[in-house]
């Protein structure tokens, strides 16, 4: 596999309780193959002309080593950002998977989002990191149509396969939900696909939907994404354009109506879908952890009662 150059993985977040309470964000790999029509990431000022190449970063576990026992604090380290940390390529390469062993031994805990079904694997250190630390696993699913999914995400597992990972990851008591973003105009901004979405994760026991009823388009990610819409969409880039112009943030025009449906639904099912309230519950889960441990320790004749 090939490898870039690379001074830091760990850098901090000014914001944590803008995005699952993340203290700290990594990317260990550079550019992703799930070749979603959307990726921000594939934007021009992220200067990666080769974005579906995947290369990994250069003595990256070292790196990480290094960085998380220089910390001052411990904290939440977020994976997922700009690139997929379970590609196709983890499969062998496991830098995920030692990165997150590095995570439990230095007591951090971890935000990951992924496409990727793959995440499963690592079931064992996600239990053992929630002993100590948060761990919240977010999916992105922006489809509750297989077809209509894999003309969108064409390198990434389907959705249904995605909600299965959910299942998994739920049973086993790992933190976990759905990121239902983005939502593409005249593509997936119905409202069958949000109620599809909701009622599939109500199914998949996750704990969580943190939802975006729009897109984000700039240079380089816009053109990638009008190459696709006109092969796969016709008709659908000229609406685009009249719509957006040069717009970044695309709010879809239905937006409103959509985010009422899915907040009822969403409340009907007690989901969580605001961020307050998400990584709330990520913390929670570490204390109601711990109380349980702490009470299995404590033989039934020493409670006071
Ligand atoms: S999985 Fe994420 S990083 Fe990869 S192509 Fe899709 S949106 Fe981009």
């Amino acid at each position: 596999m090939k490898t870039i150059p690379a001074k830091t993985i760990i850098s901090s977040v000014k914001y944590p309780e803008y995005w699952f309470g993340n203290d700290y964000n990594m990317n260990i790999y550079r550019g992703c193959n799930h070749g979603c029509i959307y990726c921000d990431s594939r934007s021009l000022c992220y200067r990666n002309p080769d974005f579906d190449q995947v290369v990994i970063k250069q003595n990256v576990l070292e790196l990480i080593e290094k960085e998380l026992s220089s910390k001052r604090k411990s904290g939440i380290v977020g994976t997922g950002s700009m690139s997929d940390p379970y590609n196709s390529y983890e499969i062998c390469q496991k830098a995920t998977r030692k990165s997150l062993e590095l995570l439990d031994l230095n007591g951090f805990g971890v935000g990951i989002c992924t496409k990727s079904t793959l995440v499963c694997r690592d079931i064992d250190l996600m239990k053992k990191i929630s002993a100590h630390s948060p761990v919240t696993v977010c999916m992105t699913i922006t489809s509750s149509d297989d077809d209509i999914g894999r003309r969108i995400e064409p390198g990434a597992p389907s959705s249904t396969d995605r909600f299965n990972a959910l299942k998994e990851l739920s049973r086993a008591g790992v933190y976990c939900g759905v990121l239902m973003m983005p939502l593409l105009t005249d593509i997936t901004d119905t409202e069958k696909n949000v109620r599809g979405i909701v009622e599939m994760a109500a199914e998949s026991g996750i704990d969580f939907i943190y939802p975006s009823f729009g897109f984000t388009m700039r240079d380089g990610s816009r053109e990638y994404l009008y190459q696709k819409l006109d092969a796969g969409f016709p008709g659908v880039k000229e609406k685009y354009i009249n719509l957006y112009g040069d717009s970044y943030e695309c709010s879809v025009p239905d937006a409103k109506r959509l985010a009422r449906v899915f907040e009822r639904l969403s409340d009907g099912y007690k989901i969580k879908y605001r961020m307050k309230g998400i990584t709330a519950g990520a913390f929670e889960r570490v204390r109601n952890k711990q109380i349980s441990m702490f009470d299995k320790r404590i033989p039934d004749n020493d409670i006071i009662r």
